[in-house]
């Protein structure tokens, strides 16, 4: 199709801009069998509208748990259209730097977990990890220890999808076909009490766990490790909680052994689960800090790695730190950055979290004890529907199923929830209302209601 007005694109017609997706969009984390498209163009607060006009009410985050400030905001467009002004770019590398990058790196310093001083900028999450690893293996090796090169991470966590961050993701489809994956990489059991019965074989879980830990360190050797990544609350997995002692005690274990500990805050971070920093309250002290996601509310890529004055000292000196992006610190993502944490400060959106997992609470209760429901977690903003074939075995529901039910909550009641996994979960933006947010529930639980184990949604 020749395409003449692409700056007018929504002067198209849907079918036009559908023919167009599908011929040229190479789309990601989409099986290709899936015929269905959703083309956005609209949004304001929690609603989005696709180029059909069909109004949604956008449960998921802007569909990747991101979005703390929510959808077409004029102020935002304002704060870049004046950087753009100003300066639109110039590189933050070598011995340049722009006004808004320093000034963002400085407010995230007051911001973060004590000890957290000193930030890498990146344009999203998988480079703000990637470039996490990298440091750990950097600092090791100034310190006289180039063998610790073996990364920790977690079966079920999403860390990203480059070669580093992708390894280190616990989903085997990411390093499925594409192989050779990054070497040295140990995936070690997540945390979670849904399973806990049988998956921690009847030890306390942290028990279990920590002495997993320090098995694994025992047979690969604590002066061969670098670093455990680890999402304080994981996300992608389900919206695992850990228990309390969890994170004190790994830490506990990986301080004595000399193994930094970069915790994964991309969803996490600016208010998901009520703190600026999850880590703070989950006493998970870490190293460095990976962000990205809600870090310029979603109105530009921009990720972050945040480190410790020792690890920042130990890679910029002798030698320098040889990685960058050429993007990294872009002034009017940082501009953007800097007005997303006004705007979350002026409207109190960090507490907002609490309000809105009671509003979850209440919203989704009537789908606890559903056959194909194993479990639902609510942490925060953050919510999560695990869906089951089997209440005796707990077998996860195919993928698809959560796909077809996803599809129906967005076809029936023009809610946007998210398959992750056999998972269903959702992230609103956090200036979403309690109304809103009962929608979104009421939505959800009419739809699982309707859901049979064997994968069938009966028509409601
Ligand atoms: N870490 C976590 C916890 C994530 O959920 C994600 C993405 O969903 C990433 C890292 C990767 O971030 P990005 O997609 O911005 O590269």
């Amino acid at each position: 199709m020749t395409v003449n007005h692409l700056s007018s694109a929504l002067s198209m017609s849907p079918a036009e801009l559908e023919a167009l997706d599908r011929r040229h969009l190479v789309r990601s984390m989409h099986r290709g069998d899936i015929a269905d498209r959703v083309i956005i163009v609209r949004g304001e607060g929690c609603t989005v509208w696709d180029s059909l006009g069909n109004e949604l009410l956008d449960a998921a985050g802007g569909g990747v748990w991101h979005s703390p400030i929510g959808h077409g905001r004029a102020d935002m467009a304002e704060v870049a259209s004046k950087q753009m002004r100003e300066i639109e770019f110039f590189t933050s590398l070598m011995e340049f730097s722009n006004d808004k990058a320093i000034l963002l790196a400085a407010r995230l310093a007051e911001l973060a977990p004590e000890g957290i001083n000193r930030v890498f900028f990146a344009n999203g999450g998988s480079e703000a990890v990637e470039s996490a690893i990298k440091a750990a293996r950097l600092y090791h090796t100034r310190h006289g220890e180039p063998d610790r090169t073996w990364i920790l991470s977690r079966q079920h966590s999403f860390h990203g999808s480059t070669y580093g961050s992708g390894t280190l993701t616990g989903f085997p489809h990411m390093q499925a076909g594409v192989g050779p994956n990054l070497p040295n990489v140990e995936r070690l059991s997540p945390a979670t009490y849904y399973r806990a019965g049988y998956l921690y074989g009847g030890m306390d879980p942290t028990d279990f766990l920590v002495r997993e830990l320090e098995e694994t360190i025992a047979r690969i050797g604590a002066g061969n490790i670098a670093a455990m990544i680890g999402e304080p609350v994981m996300a992608g997995g389900g919206v695992l909680r850990p228990p309390a002692d969890y994170w004190p005690r790994m830490g506990e274990v990986l301080r004595k052994n000399g193994i930094l500990l970069i915790a994964d805050e991309v969803v996490t971070a600016y208010g998901r689960t009520g703190a600026w920093f999850d880590s703070v309250q989950r006493d998970l002290k870490p190293d460095m800090i990976a962000m990205a996601k809600g870090i310029a509310g979603g109105y530009a890529p921009l990720g972050a790695t945040l480190m410790t004055d020792d690890i920042a000292e130990t890679i910029i000196g002798s030698g320098g730190f040889f990685h960058g992006y050429t993007f990294q610190g872009h002034p009017v993502a940082c501009a953007l950055g800097l007005a997303t944490i006004d705007i979350i400060e002026r409207e109190g959106l960090i507490g907002k979290a609490s309000q809105i997992a009671e509003w979850f609470g209440v919203g989704l209760a009537p789908a606890v004890g559903l056959d194909p429901v194993g479990d639902v977690r609510v942490e925060g903003s953050l919510a999560c529907l695990e869906l089951i074939s089997d209440p005796q075995t707990t077998q996860p529901m195919d993928w698809g199923v959560a796909e077809r039910v996803a599809f129906e909550i967005r076809t029936k009641h023009g809610v946007i929830a998210r398959p992750y996994g056999h998972n269903l979960v959702m992230a609103p933006p956090l200036v979403i209302t309690e109304a809103e947010a009962r929608r979104a529930a009421d939505a959800v639980v009419d739809v699982v209601t309707r859901l049979r184990l064997d994968g069938t949604i009966v028509a409601g």
